[in-house]
């Protein structure tokens, strides 16, 4: 069966639909994705190749390996290297800072195990009650809820968190009001599936308080290609707004429980963002009640947060993950930093520019 999210004359409709207004509104537009995901669409399906001259698709700080502050890493190389079983996502291992990576603690014997889910810590943890676990948990919202999810059950006493969770939303909004991105930006796409978990109204800040367009959006490239044609609906009718492509998942006000589960085992503070620096009300931390299941506390870790030697040198990622420079434009892209030896955490992660680029191409060929 056909799938509708990927029909040609929809697309060509869409993309006709997005050059004329493109046209009216007679000027250059940027519009800038926050979600790995999203990137990975557009650069998979060609679809800037489909893009007027002058609207530029610009990756954004949506992966969330890449913008993992050092210092959290390094403290999770601290406790393997101690004698703690730390688990993680894969892609987390590969990535190297001035502490090295969690891949050459494993390759010096500490125990550094690769998990696919949340869940699966948690069993890992229940099989050995002998030795002592530590979830690494770097992600967004996404990650955050099936986290918290954990600790309505019964969390054994081996088992501690090591949290790098953020939040999208202020995050990005730090960046748009800080001007810390380059380019003065003529609208968002948001993030489908944070949105699912937090809904569509998270990124009502940004038409109420900055008069940015913004539209939820899907994955599929009539997704982004529907939400990008609600931008410049807006854009052409001078009406900042919040529109929902993605309404077939998203609610408004997202989904209650994994909401009520989060604010139940997090409190929100100030997070370091590799690249960014603090970001007030980004991070999520265990509550009081879970003060004895965190790993810093647990086990007294904790290295300062030191944003100027964040970044290799030579490797752009803090301007990419900012908007600032595409991929391309770093000077070890596809030479000194490719996907089989990654040299930044750009190039790591699948949700990261850097990789998605090298993986697709410089994503401005046609496909459709
Ligand atoms: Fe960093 Fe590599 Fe991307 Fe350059 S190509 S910005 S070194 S991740």
């Amino acid at each position: 069966m056909e799938n509708r999210y990927r029909n040609r004359k929809t697309i060509d409709a869409l993309a006709a639909s997005i050059r004329r207004r493109f046209d009216a509104v007679g000027r250059g537009l940027k519009i800038m994705n926050v979600c790995g995901s999203h990137e990975r669409s557009i650069a998979e399906w060609a679809l800037r190749g489909l893009m007027p001259e002058g609207l530029e698709l610009i990756p954004g700080p949506g992966c969330p390996v890449c913008v993992c502050a050092e210092h959290d890493i390094g403290e999770a190389i601290a406790l393997a290297k101690q004698g703690v079983t730390v688990l993680s996502f894969g892609d987390m291992l590969r990535v190297r800072t001035r502490y090295g990576s969690l891949m050459d603690a494993h390759g010096e014997g500490a125990d550094v195990r690769i998990i696919y889910s949340p869940d699966d810590a948690l069993e890992a943890a229940r099989k050995e009650p002998g030795r002592e676990f530590v979830l690494f948990a770097a992600g967004f919202e996404t990650t955050a809820a099936p986290v918290a999810a954990l600790f309505a059950r019964q969390v054994p006493d081996n088992f501690s968190l090591l949290t790098a969770l953020k939040l999208t939303a202020p995050a990005v909004e730090t960046l748009v009001l800080g001007g810390r991105a380059t380019q003065a930006l003529d609208g968002l796409l948001a993030p489908g599936h944070v949105c699912v978990i937090v809904g569509a109204q998270d990124w009502e800040r940004f038409p109420a308080r900055h008069a940015l367009p913004v539209a939820v959006a899907g994955f599929e490239p009539v997704d982004v290609l529907a939400a990008l044609e609600m931008i410049l609906r807006m854009i052409g009718g001078e009406k900042a707004g919040l529109a929902n492509e993605y309404a077939r998942y998203v609610k408004p006000d997202g989904n209650k429980s994994a909401r009520a589960l989060m604010e139940n085992v997090f409190r929100v503070d100030q997070a370091f963002w590799r690249a960014v620096g603090s970001v007030e009300n980004s991070g999520l931390f265990l509550k009081d009640a879970y003060r004895r299941h965190d790993a810093r506390l647990r086990y007294g870790v904790c290295i300062e947060d030191s944003a100027d030697q964040d970044i290799p040198k030579g490797c752009l990622c803090h301007r990419v993950v900012l908007g600032q420079s595409y991929p391309n434009e770093c000077a070890l892209f596809e030479k000194k930093c490719t996907i089989m030896d990654p040299f930044g955490p750009c190039m790591v992660s699948e949700e990261g520019a850097c990789h998605i680029w090298s993986r697709f191409g410089a994503a401005v060929k046609r496909r459709f």
